[in-house]
């Protein structure tokens, strides 16, 4: 294997050199910045003491977690014999301890435990029961197959960061696929995004509720392709019934208005979901995370930060209109997103923009009058 030195945040780390991302040995995307950055602020803002990075590849995201947080226990996992000589590797590199090749434990820096093992990530979760306040499944697709596990080794009241790679399926172009996986059904258009990322979480809370556990979103959102969420575990049958509460089903009409209700069975054909309703953010998480960036050793300080105020400033309402989709559905042209935005706010509604489509709008406004906002600012050609 022939490597090439990449810095990321506070870590230095070899990666595999290779024309193509997918046919390198081992798996490094420097897309998937943003995503290691908001999860390092997550784990430094939530404070939590152990982590498991249980799908690792390079160990570049549970390195950035022992090398900009104070987290006290940090292990990284990966099935891939080729990455688990790399992680232990770039553990040294980075951190000064020698994970000699089978050893499993080393300390770093006085009290700090650092981790690295070759296992299956199931097997590594199904036998540290309770055991981490988080755990990050960052898997390429679908985490599926790992949330049985990973619901057995957080702690009852701990964190679970996932992320979801395999967005056709969930945004529907296959839709067996997401029935299988997710039984779910999906929806296609400019609200699969959205409802793919709430197919997602309300998975994970049907997976949680038979452990009698509930589940609050701290942090969800959709970007470059994958979907990620941060969910706070709580401990007890009523706080799952809560969560499954929260669950409940889409629909959309040709002319793209759209209904969304909860309920344990859809009351009408035609529904998408099951899907989480709930909130997307926790406000005063994300507001701390953005003032985190300002003074974090961030892989893409640019992108970050702008991306997390993009968050904080979003109107958390299930889904959106998306302007463009109305004109085309409506036979209309595209008005100015800022003037559409602005009348609508003039009407009392709270209107925002959304980071799932930059042509679409969150709002308090009903339908009727979106359509009449979008007609009134229609711009002759
Ligand atoms: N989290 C990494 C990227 C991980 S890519 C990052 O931020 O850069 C997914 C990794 O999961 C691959 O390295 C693959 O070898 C590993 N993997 C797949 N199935 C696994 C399993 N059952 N147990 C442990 N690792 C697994």
């Amino acid at each position: 294997m022939e490597f090439v030195e990449v810095s990321e945040g506070l870590a230095r780390i070899l990666v595999p050199k290779a024309e193509r991302i997918y046919d390198a040995p081992v798996f490094y995307n420097p897309v998937m910045v943003l995503n290691r950055d908001i999860s390092t602020l997550a784990v430094r803002v939530l404070g939590v003491q152990s982590v498991l990075d249980a799908l690792s590849a390079t160990g570049v995201r549970g390195i950035r977690y022992a090398l900009e947080t104070s987290t006290g226990e940090v292990w990284l996992n990966d099935i891939n014999e080729n990455a688990f000589r790399l992680m232990v590797e770039n553990v040294r590199r980075n951190t000064g301890v020698d994970p000699e090749l089978g050893e499993r434990l080393a300390k770093f820096r006085g009290e700090r435990l650092i981790t690295v093992t070759n296992d299956d990530a199931n097997r590594i979760m199904a036998n540290s029961f309770r055991h981490f306040e988080l755990v990050d499944l960052d898997p390429f697709g679908s985490p599926v197959e790992f949330l049985d596990t990973v619901l057995r080794s957080v702690r009852r009241k701990g964190f679970l960061a996932v992320t979801a790679t395999d967005t056709g399926v969930l945004c529907g172009a296959y839709k067996h696929a997401c029935r299988r996986k997710y039984l779910a059904e999906p929806i296609r258009g400019e609200l699969c995004h959205e409802a793919g990322l709430r197919i997602l979480i309300g998975t994970v809370a049907r997976y949680a509720a038979k452990y009698d556990l509930g589940v609050d979103v701290i942090l969800a959102y959709y970007r470059d392709h994958y979907f990620r969420a941060f969910l706070k575990l709580k401990s007890g049958a009523r706080k799952a019934d809560d969560s499954l509460g929260r669950l409940g089903y889409l629909w959309q009409e040709e002319n793209g208005s759209f209904r969304y209700g909860e309920g344990f069975l859809p009351d009408r054909p035609g529904a998408h979901g099951p899907l989480w309703l709930g909130p997307l953010k926790n406000q005063e998480f994300v507001e701390d995370l953005l003032s985190a960036a300002g003074n974090a050793p961030l892989g893409d300080p640019r992108e970050t930060p702008k991306f997390l105020r993009v968050l904080a400033m979003e109107l958390d309402v299930p889904f959106f209109y998306d302007t463009h989709a109305l004109a085309r559905r409506n036979g209309l042209q595209v008005g100015k997103l800022t003037r559409i935005i602005e009348e609508l706010r003039n009407s009392g509604y709270h209107t925002t923009r959304t980071h799932f489509l930059p042509t679409a709008i969150k709002t308090t406004a009903p339908f009727e009058d979106v359509m009449d906002v979008l007609k009134e600012s229609q711009q002759p050609i």
